[in-house]
């Protein structure tokens, strides 16, 4: 008599999501139960924007109220004119308090927009590394048009250090993704990788090892293929996972354990 198959849930981990801010004020708790219904397990929502006004706090209470979600809190690039000593403070105390508060992120530079002063940038980048370093915690990073300046800072802040963190919504070089896992970053990789033209970034996914990987939804952006121009939500984690999947001639079911897998050694999580 042969054992019934047992249906095999796929778990997957969106590795940096928003979905605290308004875009989700409507139907926020459909998304999550929609990511849930579709296998994604895990969400890290990264809380950014204007430290002083209380987006951190908004993240942190997210997180604490779902057993599945976790918080980032950092002064994003965009924002880096807004750092001062209390948002240090603020982040810092903030992490220290919640548990489910498990990295200092996003941080780093954004060349592209350039919202912020460059030299601005890089000073506070290298301050909110010093800081997470202090208490150790790992660290998001983003970076637009700024290999070099980051991987420069990183190796001067950052070499090292035991927790490592994420490259998050990779869109850089072979050598900066090269660079900064040598440092001990995972590359995490978000619905741009499914974009028809993004041909280089997918050749770059195909080299890196598999311990090394995550995946992101970085929602509500980057709404993988085939869902482009509507708002993105965890649950289309998937979509990226399918398109790695593809391109390096594995299973979806490889690409959802090794990269849950991946995810949890970073933060030391079990059994999520
Ligand atoms: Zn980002
Ligand atoms: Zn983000």
């Amino acid at each position: 008599m042969s054992v019934p198959a047992v249906l095999k849930l796929l778990m997957f981990v969106d590795s940096h999501a928003h979905i605290d801010g308004p875009e989700y004020d409507v139907d926020r708790e459909e998304v999550i139960v929609r990511a849930t219904e579709a296998g994604v397990t895990t969400v890290l929502n990264v809380g950014t924007g204007d430290p002083h006004s209380g987006a951190f706090e908004r993240a942190v209470n997210l997180a604490t109220e779902h057993e599945h979600i976790f918080a980032a809190i950092g002064v994003h690039p965009h924002d880096a004119r807004l750092y001062d000593d209390a948002a240090e403070a603020k982040t810092s105390d903030l992490i220290a308090r919640h548990s489910k508060v498990i990295a200092w992120g996003e941080i780093g530079l954004d060349y592209h927009y350039d919202n912020s002063p460059r030299d601005v940038q890089r000073e506070v980048f290298r301050r909110q590394l010093r800081s997470a370093r202090a208490i150790d915690v790992p660290v998001i990073i983003h970076t637009r048009s700024a290999d070099t300046d980051t991987i420069e800072i990183l190796r001067a802040e950052y070499q090292g250090t035991s927790r490592g963190g994420i490259m998050h919504c990779f869109g850089g070089s072979l050598e900066l993704a090269q660079a900064a896992i040598a440092l001990g970053f995972y590359i995490s990789f978000s619905g741009n990788i499914t974009f028809k033209k993004a041909g280089d970034l997918r050749a770059i996914a195909v080299e890196l090892p598999l311990d090394r990987i995550l995946i992101e939804t970085d929602c509500p952006y980057l709404t993988p293929v085939p869902y482009r121009g509507k708002r993105n939500e965890p649950a289309r984690v998937i979509e990226v996972a399918r398109c790695l999947a593809d391109i390096r001639g594995v299973s979806l079911e490889e690409i959802a354990a090794v990269t849950s897998r991946n995810f949890t050694r970073i933060f030391g999580l079990q059994g999520i």
